[in-house]
């Protein structure tokens, strides 16, 4: 966004006029009054010093800065939930619950925002009356008026308001009495009296009797508002729009974003996004201060100057993957810019002075949520999404990828269409995802590689470009991923296991082997610390149960057991992989070969018991998506199996071990 005052070329005669335009330019922009005060002050000071200097260039860009932020420019919210409804799912196919629970908490949103703060003006004074009304309904409140105190007795019976302004002195019921009447039966209605006839004892006598504030004829506009908006910040009646921010977390390419943009649209607000990951230094939230010429704000307010408007959707993008090294406390910085009691008045560093931030609907994603800081946690309502099965990502590669794909790389004129055969042959041999990014990409591909084909040499008009697998095979090339279980054999000391990375879920295979030598433990492939633990309590507990699996007792004197985890460039750690390292050994010691394609997952403790694991859905979806026929889950991991949707536990056996002892007879193979 460009600044409102271009700067020139410095002609000391002409430096006075500059400065006069800048100060017409901040007068002219609607801005809070303290800030308009501030800026001017700073215009003073520009006006005494040589615009030669940097201090002068410094306080240029300060004022051009503060004067084109968007200080109460907002768009207005569109209220109508149907309208919502409908475009989340022109948007987004499947997610029913995920959009159920992003509709509520819209319409509590919508409701909490749409209710005003009611005001009863009380005056015999017609005049005042319609002043006062006009002022404060354009200040937003919902405003009735009674022209005396008999009458407004009367309207309090049949409802409530969050603020009563009467007039002293008026026949019949004067302000004192409407006043007592008031704080006796709904004390949480604030009021404020107005009188002509103002002396320090009325004054001192209707606070303690209750009132808010006393305010003398001839009104200000300015105390009035002022006085009024302080009162029903006080007041209980205050509109609380403390409702917490949404936070989908889940894989990369599963809809977040896409979600967060429709959230923006439903609403006609504007969509701003900025990704935390690798954030080091709280100047990135906060800013710097403006000591040097290259000052900038932090990133918050730099988009939303960049939005133009107070009140955008805001997505912060990958909350959990704030720099390790981050210097500050991100969590305090960022629980500033959440928490709503706070954020109307964020202080950003170059700023210097408070920027309401309580109109931007924050909305937070993040791939898992063990890395949120807790205190940020507790104010997010989290929406975990897990991946999606072959047959959702080609309904969504139909409906959505297929037709953005073919316009973007120019083919509108042209009926593209893709057999399903050839969709289910790019999602299982080119990507291997939880979300649909590379298969957005693939999809793009093909099209571009179809442009490419058409202005060589081009298709007749309306020809009809079908893709099968051969063309699709003929395009992308040999597929780069394969099904690893189909054709695999089971091996001695061999286990498949199911693991739940960042990333969706995976096939990981433990292998185990012995040899002569000093009754060592080898542990390789990069394991994390509690993986390394799991894999000692699991050979722990086979050496101390031989008899129970049939085993030598003393098949560990004289010998090392290596247990190694392939692809040791990737770190692993968590207690799931338990399970699956004890039927790795167990196969080693009983020289029994494990299925390969039963795959299982669960942590196990030193008496064999299998404790219940996360990442249900997504390790169900890995194992599908890799052939394998039986998968294993810790019995009390039912319930989350019992949540899964029937189709994607079709042609997949599930079985469920309370303790190894249940299951090694379904995971080894006859020899
Ligand atoms: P994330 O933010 O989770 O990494 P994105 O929102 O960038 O993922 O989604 C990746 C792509 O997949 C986008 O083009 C998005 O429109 C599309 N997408 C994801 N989920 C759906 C869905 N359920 N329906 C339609 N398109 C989807």
């Amino acid at each position: 966004m460009k600044g409102i005052f271009g700067r020139k070329e410095t002609d000391p005669d002409e430096i006075p006029s500059e400065i006069e335009e800048i100060r017409r330019a901040v007068m002219d922009r609607q801005m809070p009054e303290p800030v308009e005060k501030i800026l001017l002050k700073e215009v003073d000071k520009l006006s005494k010093i040589s615009p030669a200097s940097a201090e002068y260039t410094i306080g240029i860009n300060y004022i051009d800065y503060l004067t084109t932020l968007p200080w109460g420019t907002c768009t207005d919210d569109n209220l109508d939930m149907d309208r919502a409804e409908k475009i989340l799912n022109q948007d987004h196919c499947g997610l029913d619950k995920i959009k159920e629970r992003i509709l509520e908490h819209l319409a509590v949103r919508l409701m909490k925002l749409s209710a005003k703060n009611t005001i009863l003006v009380v005056d015999d004074e017609r005049l005042t009356r319609e002043n006062l009304q006009h002022v404060l309904t354009r200040e937003g409140y919902e405003v009735s008026c009674a022209e005396g105190g008999a009458r407004a007795l009367e309207i309090l019976e049949t409802r409530r308001f969050d603020l009563v302004i009467t007039d002293l002195k008026m026949d019949k019921v004067d302000g004192m009495t409407l006043l007592d009447r008031i704080k006796a039966v709904t004390p949480s209605t604030e009021v404020i009296i107005i009188t002509g006839y103002a002396t320090v004892l009325t004054a001192v006598d209707a606070i303690k009797r209750g009132s808010f504030h006393f305010i003398a004829k001839p009104l200000k506009l300015d105390e009035v508002r002022s006085t009024v908006k302080k009162a029903l910040d006080k007041g209980a009646g205050t509109v609380d729009i403390k409702s917490p921010v949404l936070c989908f977390t889940g894989p990369p390419g599963i809809g977040k974003t896409s979600l967060g943009k429709s959230i923006a649209r439903s609403l006609k607000r504007k969509f701003v996004r900025i990704s935390l990951a690798g954030m080091r230094d709280e100047a990135d939230i906060r800013g710097h201060r403006r000591s040097y010429v290259g000052a900038l704000p932090g990133r918050l307010i730099q988009e939303i100057r960049r939005a133009e408007t107070c009140n955008p959707v805001f997505m912060l993008d990958e909350i959990d993957k704030i720099g390790q090294d981050f210097k500050g406390d991100p969590a305090s910085a960022l629980l500033e810019v959440l928490d709503p009691h706070q954020n109307s008045q964020f202080m950003d560093n170059y700023l210097d002075v408070p920027y309401d931030l309580s109109r931007v609907m924050f909305i937070a994603t993040a791939n898992t949520v063990g890395r949120i800081p807790r205190p940020l946690l507790d104010r997010f309502e989290v929406i975990h999404m897990s991946g999606y099965t072959v047959g959702e990502k080609v309904n969504i590669a139909l409906r959505h990828l297929i037709p953005r794909a073919r316009k973007d790389a120019g083919l509108d004129a042209f009926t593209l269409t893709f057999t399903e055969g050839a969709l289910r042959k790019i999602i299982r041999e080119h990507t291997r995802e939880a979300g649909l990014r590379e298969l957005e990409r693939q999809i793009s591909s093909v099209c571009r590689k179809l442009t490419r084909k058409h202005l060589k040499q081009p298709f007749p008009p309306q020809t009809p470009l079908e893709m099968t697998q051969e063309t699709v095979e003929a395009l992308l090339g040999p597929g780069r991923y394969h099904i690893e279980i189909a054709g695999a054999k089971d091996r001695i000391g061999c286990s498949t296991g199911l693991a739940w990375t960042e990333t969706g879920g995976e096939i990981i295979f433990i292998e185990t082997t012995r040899m002569l030598g000093t009754n060592r433990l080898i542990l390789t492939g990069s394991l994390g610390d509690v993986m390394k633990e799991s894999a000692q309590a699991a050979l722990s507990y086979i050496r101390s149960h031989t008899e129970l699996f049939g085993i030598a007792p003393d098949f560990f004197n004289g010998q090392d057991i290596h247990i190694h985890v392939p692809a040791g460039a990737i770190p692993k750690d968590g207690p799931s992989a338990g399970l699956t390292i004890a039927m790795a050994l167990l196969s080693l010691l009983k020289k029994a070969p494990c299925r390969r394609d039963t795959a299982m997952t669960g942590e196990m403790t030193l008496s064999g018991r299998i404790l219940p694991v996360g990442g249900i859905k997504e390790k169900l979806l890995a194992a599908k998506a890799a052939g394998i026929k039986t998968a294993i889950f810790p019995a009390k991991n039912q319930a989350d199996i019992d949540e899964i949707d029937e189709s994607i536990k079709k042609n997949i056996r599930i079985l469920f071990a309370g303790e190894l002892s249940d299951i090694h007879d379904q995971v080894l193979a006859a020899t």
